[in-house]
């Protein structure tokens, strides 16, 4: 499966900047149960690395499925991540492994928020 979002990154001086899609905004809005006006802001984020592609199911990896991990794991209440979200992150985080929120596979390599919004 071809990834969905053609142009979903750009390369800034601190790392890859991840697009925000409307998909991955609503999917967001929907896993933290607030409406997606909330992020209406939120254009993107910078990561360590570009995305990379579900082997399992082709998605393409996103703020998405981090929120999605943080909410599985229990790491952070929902209310601290909509506020991480808005405001930005509130420290440096070690790089982790991510699943994919779709069908649950493992995405390959490590990922970690630079804590840079770049624009
Ligand atoms: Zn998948």
């Amino acid at each position: 499966m071809a990834p969905r979002e053609l142009h979903d990154e750009q390369s800034t001086e601190y790392g890859v900047r991840w697009i925000l899609t409307e998909t991955e905004r609503e999917s967001i809005a929907s896993i933290l149960d607030i409406d997606k006006s909330v992020l209406e802001g939120m254009e993107g984020n910078v990561m360590n690395r570009s995305r990379a592609t579900c082997s399992g199911c082709g998605k393409r990896s996103g703020l998405d499925d981090m929120v999605h991990n943080a909410n599985q794991l229990g790491v952070h209440d929902k209310q601290f991540m909509v506020d991480v979200l808005v405001n930005g992150p509130k420290a440096l985080s070690p790089a982790h492994a991510m699943d994919c929120s779709e069908c649950g596979g493992t995405f390959d390599g490590l990922f970690h928020w630079e804590g840079y919004w770049g624009n």
